[in-house]
């Protein structure tokens, strides 16, 4: 949705606080043995992030109706500043990852798991935000293949290179859209 210059950026603030803060109280339960776990579990969380990454995109932005009006505003105006208010998307994680995942697996495992989502997340948010607003300044080799694979996904008849931070799950499921424009699996 539309959103104010402070609640477009409040993102790059709020997350590092709110992991700050996860990480902080999963502190006292730190050992050598659990931090491995905690560490494994915050790339699950990662790789787990680029996954929702490229469904949430694909499926709930551009084929649900609910959603898809809203990221229709992106693909018109890609300057203008679009996004999730950061008490949505921190209380959709919180409900739909930490909470279901403390029961089921403990706080220790669902901080980590949690942790990796939200950094994955609050990289995206960057990554998207610097592919758009910063294209007329010099950019690092990364981040100029990471834009010309999201131009792509603006500007190519076909439909693909839904994900931002990674071509990952575009390979894996056949939506990867090549540099000349064609679908990588097409014949
Ligand atoms: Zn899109
Ligand atoms: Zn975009």
């Amino acid at each position: 949705m539309q959103l104010s210059k402070f609640s477009y950026y409040s993102d790059f603030v709020v997350y590092p606080v709110v992991v700050i803060s996860l990480v902080a109280a999963n502190f006292s339960h730190i050992t050598w043995p659990t931090a491995r776990e905690w560490l494994a579990a915050g790339l699950a969380g990662l790789l787990l992030w680029t996954f929702l990454e490229y469904v949430l995109h694909r499926i709930a932005l551009h084929r649900m109706p609910v959603f898809s009006p809203m990221h229709s505003l992106h693909h018109g105006a890609p300057l203008d500043l679009i996004g999730t208010p950061s008490w949505v998307s921190v209380s959709v994680w919180v409900g739909a990852i930490l909470l279901p995942l403390w029961w089921w697996a403990g706080f220790h495992v669902a901080n980590g798991i949690t942790v990796g989502v939200m950094v994955g997340y609050w990289w995206y948010g960057y990554v998207h935000h610097v592919i758009h607003h910063h294209s007329r300044k010099p950019s690092s080799a990364y981040f100029s293949a990471l834009r010309a694979w999201h131009m792509r996904h603006h500007h190519s008849p076909k439909r693909g290179n839904f994900g931002v931070t990674t071509h990952l799950w575009d390979y894996v499921f056949g939506t990867a859209i090549s540099a000349q424009g064609k679908a990588v699996t097409s014949p």
